[in-house]
């Protein structure tokens, strides 16, 4: 039955070009996710899009304790951004047309998740031959990139179905090796330094949020971090003023934090807040009058969490890739498996095979060879949990 990966590689990269050129930003999938629900129907399974827009396919006779195969739907990309695929040989448009190499496909999206989506569809056809076939549900998810902050497995998990699933699989990486079973945790912070604002001149003295944003920034930037677990922050955008002889209403930066271990995300979190309040009370002690309270607001978060290495889906993972011929390797990433994980369900994400890189850029490419070796991988790990 494994055949078939090979059989139909190229209906199979095919697919995967067609679902790439729906567009599919985040929290725009609806197109996208129309074509997929469609693919899942036409399967005999039983589809539906619950409220965020998920979609879900389910058997009609499913067995309690789903084992839960996803992808997600959304790309990174804006709406504005073109998203047709370049073929080899074409004069490829993301790099200046330049010939695209042989057996390569360069689009935004075409790896992440255009070959997560059509990993699912094509394993989900294949097993619907095998009379395991009933332990596996389908679900495409909405919102897992950036902005999305895992809106659409956080949903899912949420629901009795997503509670009762016993293991979860998304296709959402490159490397054919890895399992990742450790979440990245992050937090984001829009931090606001304010004041009554003033004239640089006439009212010099007063508070200015330009500086206590440079103090909390400076305090920062000094946090030691730990290497393992591994630990890391990001002033990713700072912002504010009206002109340069004002002192600034308004002074802000977005702060990214993130960590492999939830104990330490939460030790950073903590000083990380008390640094914001130490760059307020800092130029509050500078100046008089004119100063407002700082805000911090909550943009972002994903639960960190960790698979254990010996839990029976980790081993399965293990087992099916050696059975191919790869050596596992375990590692950590950011992706829907950690919604999982923080509902108690346990969580990996496995590779879309093939090669691919540049994800999130415009220069992204795929190319499809052996990818028929990952598509048995998550086959054979579907296979054996359902027999235990
Ligand atoms: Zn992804």
């Amino acid at each position: 039955m494994f055949d078939h990966f090979d059989t139909d590689a190229d209906a199979i990269l095919e697919e995967q070009i067609r679902i790439c050129e729906i567009a599919a930003p985040t929290g725009q999938e609806s197109a996208r996710g129309a074509y997929v629900a469609e693919a899942l129907v036409s399967l005999g399974l039983d589809v539906h899009q619950d409220q965020v827009g998920n979609v879900i396919a389910e058997h009609a006779l499913g067995a309690g304790h789903p084992i839960v195969l996803s992808a997600h739907l959304d790309t990174v990309f804006g709406p504005e951004q073109s998203v047709r695929v370049a073929r080899p040989g074409e004069g490829n448009p993301y790099r200046a047309g330049e010939p695209v190499p042989a057996d390569e496909y360069h689009a935004p999206g075409i790896s992440d998740a255009a070959a997560g989506l059509v990993a699912m569809l094509s394993i989900a056809r294949t097993l619907q031959r095998t009379p395991q076939a009933s332990h596996v549900i389908y679900v495409a998810t909405v919102g897992e990139e950036g902005r999305g902050d895992l809106r659409g497995a956080r949903h899912f998990f949420e629901s009795d179905l997503g509670r009762s699933a016993r293991a979860f699989i998304t296709i959402d990486h490159s490397d054919p090796a890895a399992i990742v079973n450790s979440g990245i945790g992050s937090r984001r912070y829009n931090v606001q330094y304010r004041s009554g604002g003033g004239h640089s001149w006439a009212h010099f003295g007063r508070y200015n949020p330009a500086f206590a944003l440079a103090a909390a920034a400076d305090r920062l930037a000094d946090i030691r971090v730990p290497r393992s677990p591994r630990t890391s922050y990001n002033v990713g955008v700072v912002q504010g003023g009206e002109t340069v002889n004002a002192i600034p209403a308004l002074a802000q930066m977005d702060i990214d934090l993130r960590s492999e271990s939830p104990g330490q995300l939460d030790s950073l979190d903590e000083d990380v807040r008390e640094i914001i309040e130490r760059g307020h009370k800092r130029e509050l002690g500078r100046r008089s009058g004119g100063a407002l309270d700082p805000i911090v607001n909550r943009i972002g978060e994903r639960p960190g969490g960790v698979t254990p290495a010996d839990s029976p889906l980790v081993l399965a993972g293990r087992r099916a890739l050696e059975a191919e011929e790869l050596k596992p390797r375990l590692i950590a990433a950011s992706t829907d498996a950690n919604a999982a994980i923080a509902a108690g369900v346990p969580a990996v994400a496995m590779s879309w095979g093939g090669r691919s890189d540049n994800q999130h850029s415009v220069r992204e490419w795929f190319d499809p060879t052996d990818r028929s070796r990952s598509l048995r991988v998550i086959t054979r790990m579907l296979l054996d949990l359902a027999q235990t």
